[in-house]
C-alpha cells in the first residue's frame, strides 16, 4: 500500500465505444503496458463519455457489450489487474460529485471556443445549435476523470492535449481559491498514428478499415491480403514505394525479423517481389503478435465471473479514492453540506453555526 502510494499516478482510458484495434494498440495500449510497472495506473471505461454524442436507449443497451469488450481487451494485451486499476467511470459516484465542482473553474467561453468540441459534434451528425450542454462540458468530466485520482501523469493523443491543459487551469484555479488539493496534471504526449488497411490516415473503427484486436487468424489474412498497397504497381516486376506504404508501415511496427522488412523493401523497390509475399509475411508476423493475447483473452473468457471481477475490484479502489479526494475537496471549500451528509452518514448530531 505505502509502495503504491508513493509511486506517481496515472489516469488514462477509453470511451467503450468498441472493440479495440491495432490503432490502440500503436497509439495508446503498447505505453500503457511499459508504463505500469513504474507508475500507479488508473484505467478509466468512460462510459458516461458516450452520453454526450449517443444518448439513446438503444445506444445504451449497447454499453454492457462494449464495456465487457474494452476491458477484455485491456486483460489481454497484458493489462495486469494486480499492478494497475480498471474501473467503470458511470459507477463512481463522486466522478458526478467532481464534475460540479470543476464546472465553476471554468468559463463559458474558454470551453466553446475548444475546436475539438465542434469536431466531436460534427463526427456525431450534431448540427451547432444543437450540441447539447454536456457535450460542452465534455472536457471537464474530463478534467474530473483526471483529477479524481489526483493523477501526476495523463498519456493523450495529440487531440485531446487541449483537455489536458483546461484540466490543469482548472486544478490551479482550484488550488487557488481553496488550498492545495490537486497536484497538476502533466500530458504525456504519445503521437503514433496507424494508417488503416485502406490507406487512410487513420484505422479506425467507424472507417471500417481496422484490424481488430479480437480478429481471429483467418480474418487477420484476409484483411491483410486486401490491404492498400502502392497503387502504381500494377505487376509485381514494377518498382515500388516503400515510404507511406501501408503494407510496410505495418511490417515495421509489427513483424519483429528485420532482416526479412529490410529484404522486402529492397525487392520491393527494385520490384522483385510480389504484393502476395509481401502480405503473406505480414498477416504471419500480425499473426504472430497477436496470439500471446488471444491466448490471455481465451484464459479470461473460459472464466466466467473473471472480467467482471477485476472490474468491479477495480471500480471498488477507484470509488475509495474518489471518496478519499472529495473529502480534501470539500474540507478544503468549507462547504456545510458536506459535514451533514458525513453527520447522516455516521448518525451524528449537526449544528449549523456553532458556539
Ligand atoms: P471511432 O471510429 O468510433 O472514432 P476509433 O477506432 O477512431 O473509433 P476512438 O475510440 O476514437 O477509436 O479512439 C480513442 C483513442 O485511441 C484516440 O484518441 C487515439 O488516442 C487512439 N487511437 C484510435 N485510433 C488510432 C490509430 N489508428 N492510431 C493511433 N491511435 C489511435
Ligand atoms: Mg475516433
Amino acid at each position: 500500500m505505502s509502495e503504491t502510494q508513493s509511486r506517481k499516478r496515472i489516469l488514462t482510458g477509453d470511451r467503450p465505444t468498441g472493440k479495440l484495434h491495432l490503432g490502440h494498440y500503436v497509439g495508446s495500449l503498447k505505453n500503457r503496458l511499459a508504463l505500469q510497472d513504474q507508475y500507479d495506473c488508473f484505467f478509466i471505461v468512460a462510459d458516461l463519455h458516450t452520453l454526450t454524442t449517443k444518448p439513446t436507449r438503444a445506444e445504451i443497451t449497447q454499453l454492457a457489450r462494449n464495456i465487457y469488450d474494452v476491458v477484455l481487451d485491456y486483460l489481454a494485451v497484458g493489462i495486469d489487474p494486480e499492478k494497475s486499476t480498471i474501473f467503470l467511470q458511470s459507477a463512481v459516484p463522486t466522478e458526478y460529485e467532481l464534475n460540479l465542482i470543476l464546472e465553476m473553474m471554468v468559463t463559458l467561453p474558454r470551453l466553446t471556443r475548444l475546436p475539438s468540441i465542434k469536431d466531436m459534434a460534427r463526427a456525431a451528425h450534431i448540427d451547432e445549435d444543437a450540441i447539447p450542454f454536456g457535450l460542452i462540458g465534455y472536457p471537464v468530466l474530463q478534467a474530473a476523470d483526471i483529477l479524481l485520482p489526483r493523477a501526476h501523469l495523463v498519456p493523450v493523443g495529440k487531440d485531446n492535449l487541449a483537455h489536458v491543459e483546461i484540466t490543469r487551469e482548472m486544478a490551479r484555479r482550484f488550488n487557488r481559491l481553496y488550498g492545495e488539493v490537486f497536484p497538476i496534471p502533466e500530458a504525456m504526449i504519445g503521437d503514433v498514428t496507424l494508417v488503416g488497411i485502406d490507406g487512410q490516415a487513420k484505422m479506425s473503427k467507424s472507417l471500417n478499415n481496422a484490424i481488430f484486436l479480437s480478429d481471429d487468424a483467418k480474418t487477420v489474412e484476409k484483411k491483410v491480403m486486401r490491404m492498400y498497397t502502392d497503387p502504381n504497381r500494377i505487376r509485381a516486376d514494377i518498382p515500388g514505394r516503400v515510404e507511406g506504404n501501408p503494407v510496410f508501415i505495418y511490417h515495421d511496427a509489427f513483424n519483429p525479423d528485420v532482416d526479412e522488412v529490410n529484404d522486402l523493401k529492397e525487392r520491393y523497390r527494385k520490384g522483385k517481389v510480389g504484393d502476395v509475399e509481401v502480405k503473406r509475411k505480414l498477416a504471419r508476423a500480425i499473426n504472430a503478435f497477436l496470439e500471446p493475447i488471444r491466448e490471455r483473452r481465451a484464459y479470461y473468457e473460459s472464466r466466467p465471473g473473471l472480467v467482471e471481477e477485476i472490474l468491479i475490484e477495480g471500480t471498488r479502489r477507484m470509488r475509495k479514492e474518489g471518496e478519499a479526494t472529495m473529502a480534501l475537496v470539500y474540507e478544503a471549500m468549507g462547504l456545510p453540506g458536506y459535514a451533514l451528509r458525513r453527520a447522516l452518514e455516521e448518525d451524528r448530531p449537526f449544528q449549523l453555526l456553532r458556539g
